[in-house]
């Protein structure tokens, strides 16, 4: 019950956009490097670089990352 909330929530405690918690194949928590991850990304650093550098190395961790995209704050209102 708990893991599905946390793999389905898509927001955190202050409401801002989520990626989910854990990988939906491995269960690896994931959501944890998406920070820094857009953060390195947006200075100009190569997205495999930087996911290699976080130690996300299954391929199943890293689409969860590198698919994301951030569309809450788009489709709130409408809710
Ligand atoms: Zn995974």
């Amino acid at each position: 019950m708990v893991g599905l909330e946390q793999g389905l929530n898509t927001r955190n405690l202050t409401g801002k956009t989520m990626i989910p918690v854990r990988c939906f194949s491995c269960g690896k928590v994931v959501s944890n490097y998406w920070d820094e991850y857009k953060k390195r990304v947006n200075d100009g650093e190569d997205g495999a670089a930087v996911l290699d550098d976080l130690g996300i190395t299954r391929y199943c961790c890293r689409r969860m990352i590198l698919s994301h995209v951030e569309l809450v704050d788009v489709l709130s209102p409408y809710q």
